[in-house]
């Protein structure tokens, strides 16, 4: 028999705060998103949406609910265990890239299979090599072979570190994809090829994608579009600012 995942992300009864004495960023009573749907989550800067992916992808606890991700309680696994659950489960894109400086492109993208065995095996079934299949998804991601090679992390443009962002989170094929506003910095043709490449990677190994911004002109492209203060119970800064 098949075993097939009921949702991708389930959060009940969700709380945040990011110190005892502040009041709660995020208050979520429900919210899931189903296998293999992509997710369009806006709101305005400041509103929580970092900090609501944090969560899923297990980088910050609640304070109070459940997170379950595939099937995993993120609460429930040592930090350890969360630390492997994400790496074999989930990519990231953030915000800011998090290229590390020292390392090749190559080197970059291919830091999610030196932490998940997982990763690394499906990388290799994909590509032959995770090596070989790095440069599958560079390339594909439009690098060029000659910036692949010769090309210092510190020296790409901002277009192309997002792309080294993206391969690196797509390699090894995760189950789950979280992207984390990446096309603020980009001109409108960047933007719509990446978007594209993403979408069409995403489809073909069937990826749950939740996707954030505070740029509501994506949305059409997505499955379903949720506004992060319409299931946010928490008070809103210009609620507390009055
Ligand atoms: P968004 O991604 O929508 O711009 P964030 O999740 O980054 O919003 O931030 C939500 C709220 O949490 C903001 O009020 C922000 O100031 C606060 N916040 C974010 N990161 C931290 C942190 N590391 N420590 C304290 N407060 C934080
Ligand atoms: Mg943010």
């Amino acid at each position: 028999m098949v075993s097939a995942i009921a949702q991708s992300v389930h959060l009940s009864d969700v709380t945040y705060k990011w110190r005892p004495d502040l009041p709660p960023v995020l208050d979520i009573s429900t919210f899931s998103v189903a296998p293999g749907e992509r997710l369009f989550i806006s709101g305005p800067s400041g509103s929580g949406k970092t900090t609501f992916l944090n969560l899923i992808g297990g980088v910050a606890l609640p304070d109070t609910g459940e997170v379950t991700v595939l099937d995993s309680q993120l609460k429930g696994l040592s930090p350890a265990k969360r630390d492997a659950f994400r790496a074999d489960h989930i990519g990231v894109i953030f915000q800011l890239f998090n290229l590390v400086p020292y390392l090749s492109l190559i080197e970059n993208v291919l830091l999610p299979c030196r932490f998940s065995k997982r990763r690394h095996a499906r990388a290799a079934s994909e590509g032959g090599t995770p090596e070989s299949e790095a440069r599958r998804l560079l390339t594909y991601m439009g690098i060029s072979e000659s910036a692949l090679d010769n090309r210092r992390v510190t020296d790409l443009s901002v277009g192309q570190q997002q792309r080294v962002a993206a391969a690196r989170a797509l390699i090894g094929a995760p189950e789950l994809l979280i992207v984390d506003e990446p096309t603020t910095a980009l001109d409108e043709n960047s933007r719509q090829s990446f978007l594209e490449i993403l979408f069409e990677t995403v489809a073909r190994n069937r990826q749950t994608l939740i996707f954030v911004s505070h740029d509501e002109r994506m949305e059409a492209l997505f499955d379903r579009h949720i506004v992060l203060s319409d299931i946010n119970r928490a008070a809103q800064p210009e609620d507390i600012a009055g």
